[in-house]
């Protein structure tokens, strides 16, 4: 298409960055590229501890061995998200408990939450969907009383804030994502957020395949040795140089993907106002990142029909999540309650290009032509 939904961008060092990896003759993972993006996340974000990963799946991958799930154990999250959010945790044996969208937004609903605790019950996994907060007091207040653990899918929610608190550092545990389409990019790659120190030693050790490596290199321990269970969750230095340039640019990237976002939201506004589509509703307490724009449809039939009009003028919109509950592989093992929120952005909820090169000509003709289908439907 012309107009793609997404492309992968350089910000500015990214090329130096690689070839001085290269040049100082060190590629594969936790060398200085890799140390200088996580100190630089954690000090942005005030995160326990930071440790980048191969991918945001891998970060949540890492949550859930830290959590020793046994078998049957209970895991809350949102049936509107991404199959590594659930995943992570299947794959430990949990068993997913799918809790309906919010009306107002496809954030987990969490006046539902409580509800749905049982002695089973291990973790809350919130996910900050379109970088808008979930309220994140009510789910903390939550995971104290039950003594669960809150992992936060942060992975579209770089500096993004709850209350003025940057998302990913409010959870006992966050992944992020640095995969080509969110906001800052490495072409895959991701981070685990530890802010519970209870977990640090021992992520540390998952990471590194199971060894005590990374202690051993800061002379912690004599030798490295096989200590946990562990898997190679560790990117490359060409992965942290990537990344690192486009950290070190993140106030463009960003002040760009806000003005982009108003943008859109300022010229659709006089639709939404009319009736005739729905727009994203940010609650009070969230301050998002600009990572989504979104429109909600009336129905399937009009978003496809949105979709192909799009199409026909070389745009290319997209839709997503397919909710989990009803997916092939999970619908059989979901306890069967429906979730009508959920399948209603499934159905209705349409993406527009946003891109941090997206220029204002293609933006003001994205805009143009869902103005040209919303004035002749209905
Ligand atoms: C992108 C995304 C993921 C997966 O991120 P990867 O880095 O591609 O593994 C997980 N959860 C959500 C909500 C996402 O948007």
């Amino acid at each position: 298409m012309r107009i793609p939904f997404n492309k992968p961008f350089l910000a500015g060092r990214e090329l130096d960055y690689i070839q001085q990896a290269v040049t100082a003759g060190k590629l594969s993972g936790n060398g200085g590229f890799t140390q200088h993006c996580q100190a630089f996340l954690e000090q942005r974000y005030g995160l326990g501890k930071a440790l980048l990963t191969t991918s945001a799946t891998a970060a949540l991958e890492m949550a859930a061995l830290l959590l020793d799930l046994q078998p049957g154990d209970e895991v809350l999250m949102p049936s509107f998200t991404f199959t590594s959010t659930a995943n992570a945790f299947v794959l430990r044996g949990a068993r997913i408990v799918f809790v309906d969208s919010s009306p107002a937004h496809p954030n987990m609903d969490v006046a539902q939450l409580e509800s749905l605790i049982t002695p089973r019950t291990r973790a809350i996994v919130p996910v900050h969907y379109a970088g808008v907060a979930c309220d994140m007091d009510a789910i903390m207040a939550l995971a104290t009383r039950y003594n669960l653990v809150v992992i936060e899918d942060a992975a579209q929610a770089i500096e993004s804030f709850y209350r003025g608190r940057p998302l990913g550092s409010i959870g006992h545990l966050a992944a992020f994502s640095f995969h080509e389409t969110k906001n800052v990019i490495a072409g895959e790659g991701g981070l685990l957020a530890i802010n519970d120190p209870r977990f640090a030693a021992r992520a540390e050790v998952l990471w590194e395949k199971g060894t005590n490596r990374a202690a051993f290199f800061r002379g912690e321990t004599a030798k490295y040795q096989w200590v946990d269970v562990g898997s190679s969750f560790l990117p490359s230095e060409l992965t942290a140089a990537y990344l690192l340039a486009q950290l070190e640019e993140l106030p463009r990237i960003q002040a760009r993907r806000q003005q982009q976002w108003q943008r859109y939201h300022a010229a659709l506004q006089p639709l939404a106002a009319a009736g005739r589509v729905g727009l994203p509703t940010i609650p009070a307490y969230a301050a998002h990142n600009a990572h989504i724009f979104y429109l909600l449809c009336a129905n399937s039939f009009e978003r496809q029909a949105l979709i192909q009009h799009l199409a026909a003028r070389d745009i290319l919109a997209v839709f997503h999540y397919q909710t989990l509950h009803n997916s092939p592989f999970y619908a059989a093992r979901h306890d069967g309650r429906p979730l009508p929120c959920a399948t209603h952005y499934d159905e209705c909820l349409v993406r527009l290009p946003l891109f941090f090169t997206l220029t204002e000509a293609e933006q003001q003709e994205v805009i143009e032509a869902v103005s040209s289908f919303f004035a002749v439907s209905r």
